[in-house]
């Protein structure tokens, strides 16, 4: 900005001094010969105090900093830069206005060279960005937590219908491209209806999430997916292993949540909760479709439902005689 030759430098010091950032002019051999208003109540000291001084005798902590390299690119390169906020200590050891043991408030900084009468100056612009950086932080942070929870089941706390669906071609397409071998397990609670039914559905929500949590601890391996894939049904994930593997695995499931010795309803196959498995696993030419292989699992599964529930069926089994 140009000041108005009739408003002279009183004026332009009192515009200075209003600055809502810190400004810093030194003079070729680093001393301060201006300093604002901005700059006094967040350092420490007022400009009498500083001025005529050099800036890192003022601020000894600058020296090795990223401000001195600018300060030294512009007085000695002609060069101007900017110090963005880092995820560091912020150069500048500046504080709220009237918290002198408060945070270091975050800095923007850049400095600028000059030249006036022959001599050469820089000037440095300090901007407190505390109020964006934290605005940034948390956005990114709500964003990050409605992303992650749009991808989890809001009952029982494992991966949705949705994060299934995106792991489910994910890793088909991988085990298309390495030939890699994976398997699909749909699972689906026995006689849940009678379940709700005598305990009540809060029960029920109970019941869903302890299966929930145990499923998802058998399935640690980290390309593993434990999903709920609706109501009372389950849906695992399996990267890298074989329908035979699978199937152990399964059963492993089968046998860990009976196990856990849930009390059923009367009418129930057994007095405990248990799981029918439906088990498939990719086949290059047969099963090499998302759809194709929850298919082929969801029938495993009618089939063991069939079979009498409580067991496990895998792909190309006959009904009579289930796993
Ligand atoms: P089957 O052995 O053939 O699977 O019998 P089932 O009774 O489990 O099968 P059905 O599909 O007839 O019943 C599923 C039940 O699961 C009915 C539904 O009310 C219950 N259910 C689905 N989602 C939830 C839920 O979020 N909470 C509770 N408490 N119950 C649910
Ligand atoms: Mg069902
Ligand atoms: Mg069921």
């Amino acid at each position: 900005m140009n000041i108005q030759p009739e408003h002279g430098s009183e004026f332009a010091a009192r515009a200075v001094n209003l600055a809502n950032c810190g400004l810093i002019v030194l003079d070729a051999g680093y001393e301060i010969v201006l300093w604002n208003g901005w700059m006094a109540p967040r350092s420490g000291y007022a400009a009498a105090r500083v001025r005529e001084r050099s800036l890192f005798e003022v601020f000894p902590e600058l020296r090795g900093s990223r401000v001195e390299s600018a300060v030294l690119a512009a007085l000695t390169e002609d060069l101007a830069t900017t110090v963005p906020p880092s995820s560091g200590r912020a150069p500048f050891p500046l504080r709220a206005a009237g918290s002198f043991d408060g945070e270091r408030i975050e800095q923007a900084v850049s400095v600028t060279p000059f030249s006036e009468g022959g001599e050469r100056f820089c000037l440095i612009e300090i901007r407190d960005v505390s109020g964006t950086a934290d605005r940034e932080r948390r956005l990114l942070d709500h964003a990050e937590a409605l992303r992650a929870r749009s991808y989890i089941d809001g009952l029982t706390g494992i991966a949705n219908r949705r994060h299934f669906d995106v792991a489910l071609d994910r890793e088909l397409r991988r085990a298309q491209r390495n030939g890699g071998a994976l398997a699909l397990l749909l699972m689906d609670i026995d006689s849940f209806k009678a379940y709700n039914d005598h305990f009540g559905h809060q029960e029920g929500d109970a019941c869903l999430t302890a299966v929930a949590q145990a499923l998802a601890a058998m399935c640690k391996r980290p390309a593993d997916v434990a999903a709920r894939y609706g109501g009372e049904e389950f849906a695992a994930i399996l990267p890298d292993t074989t329908l035979e593997q699978a199937r152990a695995h399964a059963n492993a499931i089968r046998e860990h949540i009976a196990a856990l010795n849930m009390p059923h309803a009367p009418t129930a196959v057994r007095p405990w909760v248990t799981l029918s498995i439906g088990v498939a696993a990719f086949d290059r030419e047969r099963l090499n479709e998302p759809a194709l292989l929850i298919e082929a699992a969801d029938k495993a599964l009618y089939a063991a439902k069939r079979g009498g529930r409580d067991r496990v069926v895998a792909d190309g089994d006959s009904a009579a005689a289930p796993a």
